[in-house]
């Protein structure tokens, strides 16, 4: 039997509950399942559990040449508990022979609730009335509805077509960009693919799903906050770098914009001196956009699947690095 290691999760009773279901269906699909809880973070023995399985579901820490070329010779397969891959070194784990796959598709729909939630939650100023009821006023102000609103995804893929679901009882007009667009889900979903300057321009609301890469890095920036209404909100629950949280503050500070959301940040945990905590127009949440228990056991058995489906000979569309057999 193969074996595979799990480093996600916490020492909780909810991640206990979520491993036992995860081994029970390992076995289903013949694996042996073992979970290595990593709180904290210990590279050394994450490695060291690598070099006696044959796969491995991993988490958000970096994985370059220094854990491949070690583990080489027992890990066969890993797979991103989750969907982003940027802390993972596609060209390195080829190199080593090692298959990188990630769970598409099984946290959309956690995601795109979260990011809606940041999305009204900034617009009906909830951190700002929730601070005032609790510190003894009573002060109302007057803002405006998300019905009837323009808007705007960046970055139409998976969870971000599961947005625009998501928007459709709010009767909106939901604009969208994306370098790659999917114009048939855009029709179905009666969503317009604009150019981002124009999104920005036009859109009350927006919402951020694009992967952190060289080109998306700083998108919300100085200047492309400018374009944006000063009483439309900008959501982030993709990666912090895609935001420079410098011109944000800077923006929410002087009331540029209407309000934000963040789920995600530059440098995680966000720093106890970060002027960000300083603002209160901005909802802050701890990288948990996906901590749901349906999208968290989604993505456990999509996993599992996925690493059963590779020794079996099946090889999944969700791995990154379909050259990896070619070890170079
Ligand atoms: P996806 O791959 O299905 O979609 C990403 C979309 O972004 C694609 O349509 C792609 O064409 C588009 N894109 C690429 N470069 C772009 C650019 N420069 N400008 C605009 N669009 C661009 O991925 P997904 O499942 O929708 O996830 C999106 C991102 O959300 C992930 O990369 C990940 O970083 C993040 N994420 C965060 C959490 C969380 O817990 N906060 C959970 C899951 C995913």
């Amino acid at each position: 039997m193969k074996k595979i290691v799990s480093f996600f999760g916490e020492p909780s009773e909810t991640f206990q509950k979520l491993n036992e279901r995860a081994k029970e269906y390992a076995a289903v699909r013949n694996l042996e399942y073992v979970w290595s809880v990593q709180c904290p973070y210990n590279q050394d023995e994450v490695i060291k559990q690598l070099q006696q399985a044959d796969a491995g579901i991993i988490d958000i820490e970096p994985y370059g040449e220094d854990i491949f070329s070690q583990i080489k010779d027992s890990t066969k397969i890993l797979v991103r508990f989750g969907v982003g891959y940027d802390k993972v070194d596609l060209k390195a784990a080829s190199r080593n022979g090692i298959a990188v796959a990630r769970t598409t598709g099984a946290n959309t729909t956690a995601v795109a609730e979260m990011a809606l939630t940041l999305m009204l939650s900034a617009k009906r100023h909830i951190c700002i009335d929730d601070n005032v009821v609790r510190s003894g006023r009573w002060e109302k102000d007057v803002v405006n509805e998300l019905t009837g609103a323009t808007v705007g995804i960046i970055g139409f893929g998976a969870i971000g077509k599961q947005l625009a679901k998501l928007l459709q009882g709010f009767d909106c007009k939901i604009v969208a960009y994306d370098p790659f667009p999917n114009t048939e889900a855009a029709k179905a979903l009666d969503v317009e693919l604009l150019d981002l300057e124009t999104l920005l321009k036009e859109s009350d609301a927006i919402s951020i799903h694009v992967p952190f890469l060289e080109s998306t890095k700083n998108l919300i920036n100085r200047e492309t906050l400018a374009l944006m209404k000063p009483s439309s909100v900008i959501v982030n629950t993709s990666r912090g770098g895609i935001v420079n949280e410098g011109d944000l503050y800077n923006a929410l500070k002087e009331h540029k914009i209407g309000g934000a959301g963040l789920d995600v940040f530059a440098v995680e945990p966000l720093p106890m001196d970060s002027p960000l905590r300083e603002l209160d127009n901005i909802l802050l949440t701890p990288h948990n956009s996906s901590q749901t228990e349906e999208a968290l056991w989604n993505i456990y058995k999509m996993a599992i699947d996925i690493a059963a489906d590779f020794f079996e000979k099946k090889l999944s569309a969700h791995i990154l690095n379909p050259d990896f057999a070619e070890g170079k």
